[in-house]
């Protein structure tokens, strides 16, 4: 039997595998449970820093950092000798200059971040025929040009249908305001209003929709505890299946994928990343939430290595990523692992247990061939999180970002797919194009094991 033609992938931001699973069968997730009870359910491993604009990144691209680009939440420019901070937190923002970091996540991301050899679902889909559409989604690079409604952010290529928090819109939709109440769920109800409106009119062939209130809630609550703002993500999902005319008729249209891009764990201790490196020379960090980049900004700056080593016995860091000429290095606890790529595959040499978390060989490999991520990459230790430039953090709550499996690790439940359950965030575009028979770019990492 032929699938369905269409597709919809359904991103809720920060939702662990833990908390889906737990709640499904619950009264917090009657639409997600009765496509679970069609669906295959299964479990992804993120990219690293399992951080939002990086996790979208590539969602969208099927690549890690070293083909998008997009290395953190907040990173050193090289090019033009600054930080790029992508909303960290409003202190962080305000840190790196307002106008600039709203214009560096709004546009600078896409338009001009995101990797040139990096090629989109929007992009790849568009390029075939099909008509593609994205709700709030913040990786959204495609080949239709959108005009803003707001005067300073300029135009922007984006999907066909694009809309983006009332500041781009395909068309008028009638959604409400998306940020008159974030804290109350805003965001997400726009969200939901824009995405019942395209499937009414069956407006696309892909459609990207996200939902980012979860991982909002519970940066704030801890991991595992914002049933309430789970219990809405539902409903948005409820109304996309109702405006199909219900579970058979959405299922008929469209093969669904419902996923996360990161995990959460519990913050129960507080650091500042740049401590360790304040008697440096021309050494800059960059650090939000659970990663952290020490950027070389200057000839007088130590090397990768001493660099490293300066974070030898510092309880925030766990492992601790640098390049020492074509080899990669891991380091954890005075302990260290080398990678070495070679056209068989990559060779490991040393304690192979600093890189035991999910995916880690191909997440660090990948990170640190990435042209803007720092000398040194630090992903923190378990309960530990980095204050951003604004001195935030979520102490008592959650947060993520690093190697670890609790940041890591994300749900995917797929329905009307053909073959195994995707183990990766970067297999999911893969997967959404094959299901249009497109081909996805040949990027060389995918996975190293
Ligand atoms: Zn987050």
């Amino acid at each position: 039997m032929k699938g369905p033609a269409k597709l919809v992938l359904v991103v809720i931001d920060g939702l662990t595998p833990t908390m889906l699973e737990a709640s499904l069968g619950t009264s917090s997730t009657p639409a997600l449970t009765a496509l679970a009870e069609r669906a295959t359910l299964g479990r992804a491993t993120s990219t690293f820093p399992s951080l939002t604009p990086v996790c979208l990144s590539s969602i969208a691209t099927g690549a890690h950092p070293d083909v998008h680009e997009i290395p953190h939440l907040v990173w050193w420019h090289r090019g033009e000798g600054r930080l790029v901070e992508y909303g960290s937190s409003f202190g962080a923002a305000r840190a790196a200059g307002l106008g600039r970091a709203l214009r560096d996540t709004l546009v600078g991301m896409n338009a001009e971040h995101l990797g040139a050899r990096a090629v989109t679902v929007f992009e790849a889909l568009a390029d075939a025929g099909l008509r593609t559409a994205a709700v709030n989604f913040t990786a959204y690079r495609g080949r239709t040009l959108h005009r803003p409604s707001v005067p300073f952010l300029g135009p922007v290529r984006g999907p066909e249908q694009f809309f983006f928090y009332n500041l781009f819109r395909a068309e008028r939709t009638g959604a409400p305001l998306s940020f008159r109440n974030r804290a109350r769920g805003s965001v997400d109800a726009y969200a939901a209003a824009v995405g019942r409106w395209l499937v009414t009119r069956d407006g696309f062939d892909f459609l990207l929709f996200y939902l980012s209130d979860y991982d909002y809630a519970s940066h704030a609550e801890g991991p595992d505890t914002a049933a309430a703002v789970l219990l809405r993500c539902d409903e948005a999902v409820g109304g996309l299946v109702e405006a199909a005319g219900g579970l058979d008729g959405f299922l008929e249209r469209y093969a669904v994928i419902v996923m996360s891009d990161h995990g959460q764990t519990a913050v129960r201790n507080v650091a500042r990343a740049a401590e360790p490196f304040r008697h440096e020379p021309d050494t800059l960090v960059a650090a939000s939430n659970r990663a952290a980049h020490v950027y070389r900004t200057g000839a007088g700056a130590p090397d990768a290595r001493r660099l490293a080593e300066r974070l030898d016995g510092e309880p925030s860091a766990e492992v601790v990523l640098f390049r020492e000429g074509d080899v990669a290095v891991a380091r954890r606890d005075g302990a260290e692992l080398a990678l070495r790529a070679t056209a068989a595959g990559v060779e490991l040499d040393g304690d192979a247990g600093v890189l035991d978390q999910p995916d880690a060989v191909a997440r660090a490999l990948a990170v640190l061939r990435c042209p803007n991520a720092g000398d040194v990459v630090v992903s923190a230790a378990a309960g530990w999180e980095f204050a951003d430039l604004g001195g935030k953090h979520h102490l008592g709550g959650g947060s993520h970002g690093s190697l670890e499996e609790g940041d890591s690790v994300v749900p995917v439940l797929t329905v009307g797919l053909d073959g195994a359950s995707p183990g990766s965030v970067v297999d999911v575009a893969p997967r959404v194009l094959a299901h249009f028979g497109v081909e996805a770019p040949p990027y060389a990492l995918r996975r190293a094991a």
